[in-house]
């Protein structure tokens, strides 16, 4: 059995129940590409069984704390197992699930969706690509479904020094445009094509609030940024939203929208799609005089580590002074980061700030998070990526301005 001995102090974060192990907390040892290693303290005491990484900078992924646990087939097999139980516990009204969401479901780099009778894995770290044999046919007997398809040709996928890898991994195959009922309505994904697995489940029951707040204050001119395939548009028509404009810098993920506000049996003509950049976009709308009674911002991740955190704040700033500018007082901005790098806190200031800078206050009518089969745990801070605020336009309130100021913010708009 092969180990590595941790650097003194190095062991603080595995005995909180940490998984994840630096490359610099490493002494010494070291295995091949998804071995088990033994984890042990730099005088030799035990920690946990571990998946070795020798490329990535998080050089290892825990398995197990308990030095009686091997891990083999039965243990994935029951990890798998759990983790499928688990989520018929949650209320989801889909049949698009996320059914093993990673470290949170003891399984480091494996994230798998479930679209109706389709299963998508993707496998991120060199121990979930080693124990490939094993999971799959374990995934298939914890379902009863039949087909599973690889999407493992996310970026991470290089940090772990693994070649990208995507097709079906079962016999069976079948088409990879799908559809799945979310709420009241059917969107339409493309498990081949489409980013990450297909779709972002991840948002459902925030579309299912924006449908709500759509019926409630009856909005009339809705823009949806990054709108992706038009989740949150079709969830706005559904809510009886008068007109959606959808801007996404994909044109794939537009014209896949389209589809999805007809097969709900929408008319076109109640929406705008917009195949273009949204800071741009959102510049644009401005200089053109529009206004919107409710905006969505759910952009990709600006900062996928705290590292990026500085620049990506601007840039979260960015879009959202320039989205509270485009806001009717009385509108509703729904605001979001996916970004691992900027936790809640900093998220609600960078808010702050945006509508300072847009001469806005605002009431905080709600925050958000990601769905509940993306579950975060205790000993995982990452795992809490997801994060959004509800906000609503107050009227304007007279506040002390600096003249150079006002004059810098309003030749920016216009740049
Ligand atoms: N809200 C969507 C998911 C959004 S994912 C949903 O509910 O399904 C982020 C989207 O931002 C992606 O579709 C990507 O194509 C788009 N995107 C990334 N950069 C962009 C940019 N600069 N301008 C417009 N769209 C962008």
């Amino acid at each position: 059995m092969k180990t590595i001995w941790l650097k003194p102090g190095k062991e603080r974060s595995l005995l909180r129940g940490h998984p994840w192990i630096y490359d610099s907390a490493v002494q010494r040892g070291g295995g091949d590409a998804g071995e088990t290693v033994r984890v042990c303290t730099s005088d030799d005491k035990f920690l946990a069984w571990a998946a070795y990484s020798p490329q990535s900078k998080i050089r290892a992924r825990v398995w197990s704390f308990d030095e009686a646990q091997r891990v083999d087939a039965p243990f994935l097999e029951a990890l798998i197992h759990l983790s499928t139980r688990t989520r018929a516990q949650f209320p989801i009204k889909s049949d698009g699930i996320r059914l093993i969401h990673g470290e949170a479901d003891g399984l480091p780099g494996l994230i798998v969706d479930r679209y109706a009778d389709t299963l998508v894995a993707q496998f991120l770290s060199a121990g979930t690509e080693r124990f490939k044999p094993i999971i799959v046919p374990a995934l298939l007997a914890a379902t009863g479904l039949q087909k599973l398809y690889e999407r493992s040709d996310s970026g991470v996928r290089q940090l772990e020094g693994l070649p990208p890898a995507t097709g079906w991994l079962t016999e069976a195959v079948g088409d990879t445009a799908l559809s799945i009922q979310e709420h009241g309505w059917r969107l339409g994904l493309n498990i081949q094509e489409g980013h990450k697995t297909g779709f972002y489940l991840d948002q459902r029951d925030n579309r299912q609030k924006f449908s709500e707040y759509a019926a409630r204050l009856q909005f009339k001119r809705v823009l949806n940024c990054y709108s992706y395939t038009g989740g949150f548009t079709v969830a706005a028509l559904a809510g009886g939203a008068e007109h959606v404009t959808s801007i996404d810098s994909s044109g794939p993920a537009i014209e896949k929208a389209k589809e999805n506000v007809a097969l709900n049996g929408f008319d076109l003509g109640r929406c705008t799609f917009m195949d273009a950049d949204v800071n741009g976009s959102l510049r644009q709308l401005i200089a053109e005089g529009k206004s919107f009674d409710a905006i969505v911002l759910d952009p990709p991740k600006f900062a996928p580590t705290a590292a990026h955190a500085d620049r990506a704040s601007r840039a979260y700033k960015d879009i959202n002074r320039l989205a509270f500018k485009l806001l009717d007082v009385g509108g509703v901005l729904f605001t979001f980061s996916c970004s691992g790098g900027i936790d809640p806190d900093l998220f609600h200031k960078i808010v702050a700030g945006a509508g300072n800078d847009a001469h806005v206050d605002a009431f905080i009518c709600e925050r958000l998070g990601a769905a509940p089969d993306h579950p975060m745990t205790v000993n995982f801070p990452e795992g809490e990526y997801l994060k959004g605020l509800v906000l609503m336009k107050k009227p304007h309130a007279p506040r002390t301005r600096i003249a150079k100021e006002d004059a810098q913010v309003s030749a920016s708009d216009k740049a």
